[in-house]
């Protein structure tokens, strides 16, 4: 196609680690690296997207259609890492609200025509649907995959049914708070009157180690133990260990990836009163630089060498 540029597409914020080492490495490799700096939109960076599927313009350089795209994040929503939204959200929600979705929507777009035009994305938007993790682990069950017993809900009589069940631990179905142990003290009715407010995740509780997994297409190329006291390992890491997998983890842990349609991901699996490691979810753009530095690991280095062979077809 006459567009076809060669670069190597990276869609985040330059202020963010990953996208700065992505395109040191790439620049190193000789690969022409072009930040969408989706942090600074619309304020500075500059998008225009013309009725082309191929007619995309970044910062006045034509950017068509590229050879690969890393798409570390869209910075689309006031509450989206490295976004300062407090000011604008202060002064006037509504309209501030209204312009992170009219970004957003451009956004969604320009990437939605890079995979329409057949641009190997890391990863592709098509996948977002199981990035929801209620999707998700149920997609990961449906494929016979191990995932722990799981009920997403804000009705009161379904947690304390759930409950009975077992030990159970519970989180954001989201994010935005740690993973506790529902205690017989949750189970009244004030506590969980607060579902009222926001649904939430209840989970079999799974009291063993903390796998991370990276997968890049169809290899498992990291895998480390998360030494920790904590049930929740993020923020309370003592120490990462690589391990070598068991085969028949690796080969669930490629299946994983192949059936929610991922062409890389991390993943987080954690071992079960029963000794069985379960998914607890698999990320669409996994944070590697601290689990490279801690454990040892070259995520950074496959990653990129994957996106760099794009460029040199
Ligand atoms: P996030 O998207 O916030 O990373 P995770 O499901 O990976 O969500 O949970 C974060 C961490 O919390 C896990 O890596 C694990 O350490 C802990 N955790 C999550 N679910 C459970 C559970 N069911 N039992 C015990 N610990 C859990
Ligand atoms: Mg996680
Ligand atoms: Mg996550």
């Amino acid at each position: 196609m006459k567009t076809e540029t060669g670069a190597v597409v990276l869609v985040g914020s330059r202020e963010d680690l990953h996208i700065q080492e992505v395109s040191r490495r790439l620049t190193a490799e000789g690969v022409d690296a072009v930040v969408v700096d989706t942090l600074a939109f619309p304020d500075e960076t500059r998008v225009s997207l013309t009725d082309d599927l191929d007619g995309i313009v970044v910062d006045g350089r034509p950017v068509g259609r590229p050879a690969a795209v890393y798409l570390r994040g869209l910075h689309a929503s006031p509450l989206a890492y490295l976004v300062d939204a407090q000011e604008a959200m202060d002064a006037d929600w509504r309209t501030t609200l209204t312009a992170f979705r009219e970004k957003a929507t451009l956004l969604n777009g320009l990437v939605s025509r890079w995979e329409r035009l057949g641009v190997p994305l890391y990863n592709p938007v098509s996948s977002d649907w199981v990035m929801h993790k209620p999707a998700q682990l149920a997609a990961l069950k449906a494929a016979g995959l191990p995932v722990p017993r799981t009920l997403w809900t804000n009705d009161p009589e379904a947690v304390r049914h759930f409950a009975a069940g077992g030990r159970v631990a519970y989180k954001p179905v989201n994010g935005g708070a740690a993973t506790r142990e529902l205690k017989a003290e949750d189970l009244t009715d004030e506590r969980l009157g607060a579902l009222a407010a926001a649904p939430v995740t209840f989970q079999e509780l799974l009291p063993g180690e903390d796998i991370r997994v990276y997968v890049l297409e169809g290899e498992v190329i990291a895998s480390l133990r998360i030494v920790t006291q904590a049930l929740d390992f993020r923020q309370n890491e003592e120490r990462l260990e690589p391990i070598e997998l068991p085969a028949p983890v690796a080969r669930n842990c490629v299946k994983a990836c192949e059936v929610l349609g991922l062409r890389w991901t991390g993943l987080d699996l954690k071992r079960g009163q029963d000794g069985e490691l379960k998914f607890l979810e698999l990320n669409g753009s996994a944070m590697f630089l601290g689990f490279d530095a801690g454990g040892g690991t070259d995520v950074a280095g496959h990653f990129t060498r994957a996106l760099a062979r794009h460029a040199r077809r």
